[in-house]
């Protein structure tokens, strides 16, 4: 099977040294295995959107010298497919309508379990639609972290896979294009290490397949914190890619020339010196 990557931002802020690390490594992976690399825009949280961001995101890539194989696929234009894959775990008796607020969640540390609602069904309101999660655990191998086992129970509970204002979760959106997208390798950050369990239920509960996934560490600014979009932090500059992209390789583990060159020659040389073996591991995770 052909490798296929993707790198998949939701529009929450510019790109910043976080994300163009995910793209970064996703995109390398791709280009070593000779495989794709695809763009998937997550624009399915209006609420959380932040206008332009989206067009900032792509615009911004290729001055990186990230170019993807196919158009961007935009979470937006796919809700029929995730009204399909809706119906189907509908059907087959796996979620269930919830009218739980969080204080009715509160005592139980706002976790849903056992598909037992505080809350009684509301007329005239509309609920939130909860996978009815089993008691098993979930082991998958991630190729940096190693061994993975996560209890959907104890993690994550009867989680929401649409939401009360109609809107579908990351998690089952995520699953569908990933199949739909032929995605056979995710390359992410480990902040969503927490999510793959959820994934991959959902894609044995919908039959599609589970790719491979890596999961890297996370950049971290001078506190100690997360670098995230969403608090606008150090984003890059589409106009000055280079001292972005050498910061992302270097955090990588991929030797960079020291000579000025231009982005897509640096990414050129990145690619001639990839070596996915040397890609960084989380501190704090098993790994084989
Ligand atoms: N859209 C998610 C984010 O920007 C990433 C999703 C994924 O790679 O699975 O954090």
């Amino acid at each position: 099977m052909t490798y296929r990557g993707r790198f998949a931002p939701s529009p929450t802020g510019s790109l910043h040294a976080g994300s163009l690390v995910a793209a970064v490594a996703s995109w390398l992976c791709a280009r070593y295995a000779g495989g794709e690399w695809l763009l998937r825009m997550e624009d399915i949280d209006p609420p959380r959107e932040v206008p332009g961001s989206a067009a900032s995101i792509l615009a911004a890539l290729p001055a990186f010298g990230l170019r993807a194989d196919a158009p961007v696929l935009l979470q937006s234009q796919r809700i029929a497919a995730y009204d399909v894959a809706f119906a189907t775990l509908r059907e087959a008796g796996l979620v269930f309508a919830c009218w739980c607020s969080r204080n009715d969640l509160a005592a139980s540390g706002d976790m849903h379990r056992d598909g037992h609602c505080v809350a009684r069904p509301v007329a005239n309101r509309r609920p939130a639609w909860r996978m009815r999660v089993p008691d098993i655990d979930v082991s998958f191998d991630d190729a940096l972290q190693g061994p993975q086992r996560q209890s959907l129970r104890e993690s994550a509970g009867d989680f929401v896979i649409r939401r009360v204002e109609g809107f579908y979760s990351y998690q089952l959106a995520c699953v569908v294009d990933d199949a739909f997208q032929g995605i056979t390798d995710v390359v992410r950050g480990a902040d969503l290490l927490d999510s793959t369990a959820r994934q991959i239920w959902l894609q044995r509960c919908l039959d599609l397949p589970m790719p491979t996934y890596r999961h890297l560490p996370l950049v971290m600014d001078a506190e100690g914190h997360k670098l995230s979009k969403s608090t606008q932090a150090f984003p890059v500059d589409a106009t000055d890619p280079l001292p972005a992209l050498r910061f992302a390789l270097d955090f990588l583990n991929v030797p960079t020339p020291a000579q000025a060159i231009d982005a897509d020659a640096l990414m050129t040389r990145a690619l001639e010196d990839f070596d996915p073996a040397l890609l960084p591991h989380c501190s704090g995770h098993s790994s084989s």
